[in-house]
């Protein structure tokens, strides 16, 4: 069974190890590539993929672009406008979301309420949309904030959400019952955090950040004296939810989580 992940770049990508220790886990024989794919060649890769490939994940920047390219895309990834996983089948390329659902397992293994909690979702990106889109799904009453408003106006036209303006962000914050980072802030950074110091909700924070494990806004929340989930849940469920499409079978998710966290240790070493 031959897998991959196409974006640009790839090549710090912890799937390759997250989907190949499922491979072994569940007696499959296969690889999982990371296919390094420049924007300029998105086509060709993806007829490369209808060629050889049983399915893929798509990372940035693709996610939106290819949805241009498929047979089918799922109900659930056309309203969120992104695609994250290609199931392959009788040379059909057929295009789903699995941040959405991936985000929301990460919540309810870890414990965590969202059905008619206030939700506050910083950031309007790709991401954002997958978040929001689960939270609404999943019965929160979902508000958005991002530093350029009109992508954030965008979102919430789109999916009737309510917008958070600046002026209007720590009463928001405060005011929430759940705070999820969406943003790319904190990324390799612990010393950033898309929120001002002190500024902090009242009852959970997420920060789907992965790299650094704890980010500045959760080790705040976390001395705060709040609950904190980081993003690596919503990276192995993701992974998870991608796999099952492709094989049929649910993977051994404990085993994903131990590839994922050698990869993400190896990368902080070197
Ligand atoms: P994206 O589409 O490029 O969106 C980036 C978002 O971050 C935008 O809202 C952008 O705001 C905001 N941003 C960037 N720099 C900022 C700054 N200095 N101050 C304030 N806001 C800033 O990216 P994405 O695909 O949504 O990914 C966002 C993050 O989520 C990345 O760190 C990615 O690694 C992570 N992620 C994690 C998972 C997971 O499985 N855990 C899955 C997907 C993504 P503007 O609109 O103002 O530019």
């Amino acid at each position: 069974m031959k897998l991959g992940l196409i974006g640009f770049p790839v090549e710090h990508s912890l799937s390759p190890a997250m989907h190949e220790a499922a491979l072994r886990a569940a007696g499959l024989e296969g690889t999982y590539l990371a296919l390094e794919t420049p924007p300029a060649f998105l086509r060709a890769r993806l007829q490369e993929v209808r060629r050889e490939f049983a399915g893929v994940n798509v990372t940035v920047p693709h996610k939106e672009r290819v949805l241009d390219y498929l047979d089918e895309i799922s109900p659930e990834a056309r309203a969120i406008g992104a695609v994250n996983t290609i199931v392959c089948a009788q040379g059909r390329l057929i295009g789903h979301n699995t941040d959405a659902p991936g985000f929301i397992s990460g919540l309810d293994e870890a414990g965590i309420s969202y059905r008619n909690k206030k939700a506050l979702v910083l950031g309007a990106g790709g991401a954002a949309r997958a978040v929001a889109y689960a939270l609404k799904k999943g019965g929160a009453q979902v508000a958005v904030y991002n530093r350029t408003q009109s992508r954030a106006e965008a979102l919430c036209n789109a999916m009737g959400l309510r917008l958070v303006t600046e002026p209007l962000l720590a009463a928001a914050v405060q005011g929430c019952d759940l705070l999820i980072n969406t943003t790319s802030v904190g990324l390799k950074d612990p010393s950033s955090s898309p929120l001002p110091p002190g500024l902090l909700p009242r009852g959970v924070v997420v920060d789907i950040v992965y790299n650094p494990p704890t980010t500045r806004l959760l080790l705040e929340a976390q001395q705060a004296g709040l609950i904190i989930l980081g993003g690596l849940p919503m990276l192995v469920w993701q992974g998870a939810l991608a796999f099952e499409l492709w094989t049929g079978i649910k993977p051994d998710v404990q085993a994903m989580y131990e590839a994922a966290r050698a990869g993400l240790q190896s990368a902080s070493i070197s």
